[in-house]
Parts: structure tokens; sequence; C-alpha cells
């Protein structure tokens, strides 16, 4: 296979000189030519930093066969422990070559460098060390049975991998989400075949590296670049030979996707958009709920799909809580992944911040009293050609507008104040979405009840974003179908197999 140095040269967001790296289709254990080369952008700057090449047709029939091999071969003979072991030396591996993957995050998304290095990067090597754990950990069923000519019947099952299973991932987290299915899928004994965003393909394509460094066999992990509708997601999503889609990202494409993915009856995993709200309560630790809830609608600039866009907050501490909030929003610092101390990088790209924009305008059309940000901020040097949207506030929205009620995903958020528990329970449940909610409460009973009654995958109390890796993870509603974490995702990457033997 080519060397790493060839095919990828991570750049700073500030280097102008180097040409674009070459991002080509990892397929059998090697980078492929071919395919038409589409530019990636580092949203910080605007500027060309990568050419990835779109996966035809052809290319994605060949990324089956070679993942249809490496299961009759020597992936599918490998022994758990030695799977295993290789699972874990992909951990060890990401974390020697830390600073690429860093990079080359930072490239693709224009995050800050310290989002990239304390969240994305740690936490994909940590996904292949949890699921390496969690598959060694879990029994198989065993039942006994009485049999007609009265003698008996054991049944076991044994847990098999699915097949070749497609993974679909989004821009906003590019390694942590794509590894958090990927981990698991190959823990199972599955090849896979990841087609990343078109927007981030470049941890993707490094990790294709990392697989063959640590002894991955040939095949068993698979990357194919491209778009979705009539490339290669489409191409996988609908491919005779892909047992199963695993996918993140927004609803609608979910939507496709189903269809998509009917013919041939595959087993699906979603991870979709959403629309979370926060309630805070009168009693709450104001001070902590401010300063949490401001990261939770800023961070990753509110490209983060638990994000709370929507915020309702008892009417005693409303004025309060709006003015700590717009202080946490106007004390961030926009600028480039490397400057010191920056907070919010760009937005991923500039359709997306056109969008989000729009949103911003809506806002005020609909009558919001805007508390802060509202516009593009005035940056300078290589910053002033990149995405950057203002953080905002609105106060004063309609619950039935549009801005309250579908995702945006841009750094902004509507609060809104409320009287009963009762009415803000109605109020956050009145949504399509059902991601996840972040309730702030000094009661305890308060706490169980609002927290269990919130129709969501992920109820946080006094807290938002704490993730214990084998929980279950997902969405309710329009957020998602299925849960994953720990057991719950090896039970999507497998199916157990009932032997019946008489006695
Ligand atoms: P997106 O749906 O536009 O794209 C996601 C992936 O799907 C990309 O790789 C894209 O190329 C591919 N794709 C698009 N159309 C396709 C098609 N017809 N067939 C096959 N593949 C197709 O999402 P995005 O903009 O990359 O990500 C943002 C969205 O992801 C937001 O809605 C966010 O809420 C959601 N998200 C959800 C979670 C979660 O855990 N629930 C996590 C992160 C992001």
């Amino acid at each position: 296979m080519s060397s790493v140095a060839e095919n990828h040269h991570p750049k700073t967001a500030v280097d102008r000189t180097d040409a674009p790296s070459k991002l080509r289709n990892f397929v059998d254990g090697r980078f492929i030519d071919g395919g038409q080369p589409f530019e990636i952008r580092n949203p910080a700057t605007g500027r060309v930093h990568a050419v990835a090449y779109e996966a035809d047709r052809a290319i994605v029939d060949q990324a089956v066969a070679a993942a249809r091999e490496a299961l009759n071969g020597d992936w599918g003979r490998m022994t758990l422990a030695k799977r295993r072991a290789v699972l874990t030396a992909v951990a060890d591996r990401i974390e020697e070559r830390f600073d690429e993957f860093l990079e080359a995050e930072v490239a693709d998304t224009g995050k800050p460098l310290s989002i990239a290095r304390h969240l994305d990067i740690p936490r994909g090597a940590a996904n292949f060390r949890v699921f390496s754990d969690t598959i060694a950990n879990l029994p198989t069923e065993s039942f006994e049975m009485d049999t007609p000519d009265g003698g008996k019947a054991l049944n076991y099952a044994v847990r098999k991998p699915l097949g070749v299973i497609g993974v679909i991932a989004p821009w906003n987290l590019p390694l942590l989400l794509m590894t958090w299915k990927v981990a698991p899928a190959m823990a199972c004994g599955n090849a896979v075949i990841v087609k990343p965003s078109e927007e981030t393909p470049s941890t993707t394509t490094l990790l294709g590296e990392v697989m063959t460094e640590v002894g991955v066999p040939d095949g068993a992990y698979n990357v194919v670049h491209g778009f979705g509708p009539n490339s290669a997601g489409e191409f996988l999503t609908s491919h005779q030979g892909v047992r199963a889609i695993t996918f993140t990202g927004e609803t609608r494409t979910g939507a496709e996707i189903m269809k998509s993915a009917a013919p041939t009856v595959k087993a699906l995993s979603f991870e979709l958009g959403g629309k979370s709200p926060a309630i805070v309560f009168a009693d709450a630790d104001l001070e902590v709920a401010i300063a949490t809830l401001a990261r939770a609608a800023f961070v990753n600039t509110g490209q983060v799909c638990l994000a709370p866009e929507r915020m309702y907050v008892e009417r005693p501490v409303f004025d309060n809580f709006v003015a700590g909030l717009k202080a946490k929003a106007e004390a961030m610092k926009l600028g480039l992944p490397h400057d010191e101390g920056v907070d919010l990088g760009p937005l991923i790209s500039e359709e997306h911040r056109g969008k989000v924009l729009e949103y911003y305008g809506l806002a005020l059309e609909e009558g919001a009293d805007l508390v802060t940000g509202g516009g593009v901020p005035k940056l300078s040097g290589d910053a002033a050609n990149g995405y950057f949207v203002e953080p905002t506030i609105w106060t004063g929205l309609a619950h039935d507008s549009p801005v309250c009620r579908e995702e945006i995903f841009g750094p902004c958020c509507a609060i809104m104040p409320f009287d009963t528990e009762e009415e803000v329970i109605a109020l956050a449940n009145d949504t399509k979405y059902g991601l996840c909610s972040s309730v702030w409460t000094q009661n305890l009973s308060r706490a169980h009840r609002v927290g269990q009654a919130m129709e969501v995958g992920l109820s946080w109390v006094n807290s938002w974003f704490l993730r214990d890796l084998r929980t279950p993870f997902g969405g309710s509603k329009m957020s998602g179908i299925g849960r994953e974490g720990g057991e719950h995702s090896i039970n999507f990457y497998s199916e157990p197999s009932n032997v019946c033997i008489k006695l």
C-alpha cells in the first residue's frame, strides 16, 4: 500500500504553500486510483487543503467484494482474542499518531485544536478499547427444554457477525462518530465500508493506514469517498452485498436511506437530528446551569446533535439566566483552530452558514428579541474568509416558530419562560424529535419525575453530554432508530443464531 507520507499531509490552518493532500479510496488494504476528484476546504480559511476521489459504482463493488473476501478469509477466521488485540492496537496507534489525526481533523472541520485534542481524537481511540472489552464480556443465552417424548433438548445461541456493514458518517465529529460504529462492528467480526462525509474525509482515510499498520487483514476496513444520492452513499445503501447500514446524520437523509435500503431488506441503525430542550427550574444551581448550557449551546459552533437549541427557564430566574448566558456568549473568542484561547471555530461550509444565517434572519422576522449575536463577526487575517457566525441568543419567540421547531445546527438558542412543571413538560415534548434533554433542579423528586417524562433517548439532569460508553445511546421519535453503546451496539452488529440439540 502507499505510505502515509505519500498520501496524507495534514496541514495547519495557516499553511498556504503545500499542494492539497490526496485522499484516495481505501479498498482491500490499499489506496487505489480512480474516481472523480473533489475539493475539501478548511472552513476556517475557506482554502482547499485536500482532494478526495469520489468512488463510482465499480469502486463500491470492489470494496464490497474485498469485504466479503475478508469475512471468508483471515478476518473471518481470526480468533476473538486476536481480534480484540488488533482493535486495541488500533487505539494505541491512533494515540501514537495523535498529532496527525489532530491536524487532519482540524483542517477538515476548522474546530479549535483544544476541542479536537480533548474530545474527537481521544474518543476515537477510546471507542476501540471500549468495544474490544465489551465483546469479551457478553454471555450467550442457553435454555434447556422438555421434549414431547419426555426427553430434553438444549438450546444455546451463538453470536454471529452480520457480514458487510456500511457506515455512513456526518461531518460534525468525524472520527468520533465514525469509530463509534466501526469499532463495535469490527469487534463483532463484521467487515466495514465507511463513507465519511464529503466535507471531512481525512481522519477516516488516515485510519485506513492505521488498520494496515497494526495487522488488520485486508478488506476488513474499507473507505469509499463521495456524496449521498447517485454517489458512494447511495451505491452502498442499495448494494445487495451490504447487510446493514449504520448512519448518523440528518433525519431526512435517514428517510432517503430507508427507501434505498428497503429492496435489499437491510438492518438499519440511525442516529438522526434533534431540537433538544433544556429546562431550568428556579431552584437550580444557576451558575452551574448557565456555564454548562452555554457550553452545550455553543461548543463545536453549535454543530452537535445534542445541543439545546430550545431553553425553558422558570419565570423567577428568567432574567438572570438570560443575562448570564449572554455574558458567556459574548466572552467567547472566535478564531482559527491554532489561535490561543479560541473557543469557537467556523461552521462547516459556506452553504451551511447560509442556512444558519437564514434562521438568524427568520428569527427577527418572527418577532424575536435579539439578546446577542445574530450576524457574521468581523475577523481579520486568514479567518476573514472562514465561515464564522456569531453565537446568538433570542427571547420572545413563539413556541411554534420554525426557529423553535426546526434543527438549525448553529451556535444559537431560543430562551422561553415557563410557570409550571406540567406546562414545561408539554412544551419540551411537543416536537417531532426526541434525542436528548437537560433538566436543572435541586429537587430530587422533580429531577426523577421530569427527567423520566422527557420523550427522549438521553435525559440528563444537572448535566449535559456526560457519557458512559456502556450505556444506551440513541434518539426517540424522528431522532433515530435503535440504540448503540456497550451491549446495545453488539446487539445491532451481531445476530444470535440458535442451536438446538436433542439430548
Ligand atoms: P447529512 O445527513 O447531510 O449527511 C450525513 C452523511 O450521509 C454524509 O456522509 C452524506 O454524504 C451521507 N448522505 C447524504 N445523503 C445520502 C443518501 N441519499 N444516501 C446515502 N448517504 C447519504 O448530515 P450532516 O449534515 O453530515 O450532519 C449533521 C446532521 O447529523 C444533523 O442533523 C445532526 O443532528 C445529525 N447528527 C446526529 C447525531 C446523533 O447521534 N443523533 C450525531 C451527530 C450528528
